[in-house]
């Protein structure tokens, strides 16, 4: 996404660009919830992608208890998308000649002048500057700054969207229409309404995305990691290959904690997957004639549901300083100054409010966080609310 965002921005003011995507067939069908933000908007509506049929509106959110009774509420009206809407919306702004799937990128040269791009297959390219949109993962920063590593946060999430037509109707009439908390100890469910697949709003055929966020210590997690076939994986599993005991453990522990709805969803859910929780960041984001963007310059634990809208907001921003200078160092420069710290404060913000989840309380700072955020009116009013930067300014 971010690299798709630097695309569309670059090439409005006049830049020509060309995306190297690792993957070698479309990216679809990744199925994940976005909450949206009117960064995440702004920064669609000035890219070209636009934001029509964006997704679903809830009027609010609230928050239950186990037997589904609502303990409190905020009337809060949210759109709520998909990755694969935005992805969409994002791919049809770039023509086919300028997209290039199946090149994974090796490694970057520069001199003052630019850049080659090195390709696994042999390809070079050459550029003024090449922007690594590459993900948490990322390989440009993986040679521009090796010792920035990734970090677990000790707590993990299961996933999964299950089909507005397969729940049962007290779901559809209770949980199914807002964004719904439910916080059992050091646990966080989470739910809201998104399109269905082919991005679908019709009623009754969106889906629902369900996280549930629940701890385990590093061991445990890799042990969670040795996949169906007995295979260890570094970070996580691929979701067909996910162990049935695992989910079997999962459906078991649900049926055990919650709400009869939130139950119904977890066990509509086709192919539950989980996601490791990981957070860094990087003291410089450009190294040269290099830019990273998005996940790749920092990437915050998932609290906010922000880092569309940071990847966004780094490529409108990467995009103006190069507008703004004649110089192409002089704009990297001034990217790097606005957009670091930028990244560093909303790093910050997941941690604080993954504090929630009672793991690794360093500071008298994060033991106050942990206890304030115990009620559930608390959390209604920190998780994924919009415009929260504009307290750090
Ligand atoms: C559990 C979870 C929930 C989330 N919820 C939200 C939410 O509600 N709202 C929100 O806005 N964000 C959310 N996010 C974050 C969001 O998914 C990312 O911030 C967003 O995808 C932008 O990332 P990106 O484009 O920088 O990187 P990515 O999406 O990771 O894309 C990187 C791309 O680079 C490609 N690539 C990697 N290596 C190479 C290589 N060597 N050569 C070529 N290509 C390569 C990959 O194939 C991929 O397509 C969530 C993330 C997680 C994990």
């Amino acid at each position: 996404m971010s690299g798709l965002f630097s695309a569309a921005f670059l090439r409005q003011i006049g830049w020509d660009v060309d995306v190297y995507e690792r993957s070698s067939v479309e990216l679809v069908g990744r199925g994940a919830g976005i909450t949206g933000h009117p960064e995440l908007f702004d920064a669609l509506e000035a890219s070209g992608a636009g934001t029509k049929d964006l997704g679903v509106e809830v009027p609010k959110r609230i928050a239950i208890d186990r037997d589904g009774r609502i303990t409190d509420e905020r009337p809060l009206p949210q759109i709520l998308t998909s990755w694969d809407r935005l992805q969409r919306l994002l791919r049809a702004t770039l023509d086919e000649d300028h997209y290039h799937l199946g090149q994974t990128f090796d490694r970057v040269e520069q001199d003052e002048s630019g850049v080659s791009a090195h390709f696994v297959d042999g390809r070079v390219e050459y550029a003024d500057i090449l922007v690594g949109g590459d993900g948490i993962r990322s390989s440009v920063r993986g040679q521009m700054a090796p010792e920035v590593q990734p970090i677990y946060a000790g707590y993990y999430i299961w996933r999964g969207a299950p089909n507005e037509a397969d729940l049962a109707s007290q779901t559809l009439r209770t949980v199914y229409p807002q964004f719904t908390f439910y916080l059992p100890k050091r646990q966080q469910v989470i739910g809201y309404p998104i399109a269905g697949f082919n991005d679908e709003l019709t009623p009754g055929k969106r889906r629902y995305n369900l996280i549930w966020y629940r701890v385990a210590d590093a061991a445990r997690l890799r042990e969670m990691c040795i996949d169906e076939n007995g295979a260890q994986h570094d970070f996580s599993v691929p979701p067909p290959l996910v162990r049935k005991d695992l989910i079997a453990q999962m459906r078991a522990d649900a049926r055990d904690i919650m709400p009869e709805a939130l139950l119904d969803c977890v066990m509509k859910i086709k192919q539950p997957f989980f996601t490791p929780i990981y957070d860094f960041t990087a003291p410089a984001i450009v190294f040269g004639r290099v830019a990273l963007v998005g996940d790749a310059a920092a990437n915050a634990r998932p609290h906010m549901g922000f880092g569309m809208a940071k990847a966004g907001t780094d490529a409108q921003a990467l995009a103006r300083h190069l507008r703004n200078h004649d110089d192409i160092d002089a704009a990297l420069t001034a990217y790097n100054t606005e957009r670091q710290p930028i990244g560093n404060c909303i790093v910050l913000h997941g941690r604080k409010l993954g504090c929630h989840l009672g793991v690794n309380l360093k500071t008298e700072e994060d033991r106050r966080m942990h206890d304030l955020l115990q009620s559930d009116g608390a959390m209604l009013d920190w998780i994924a609310v919009p415009n929260f930067l504009a307290s750090y300014r």
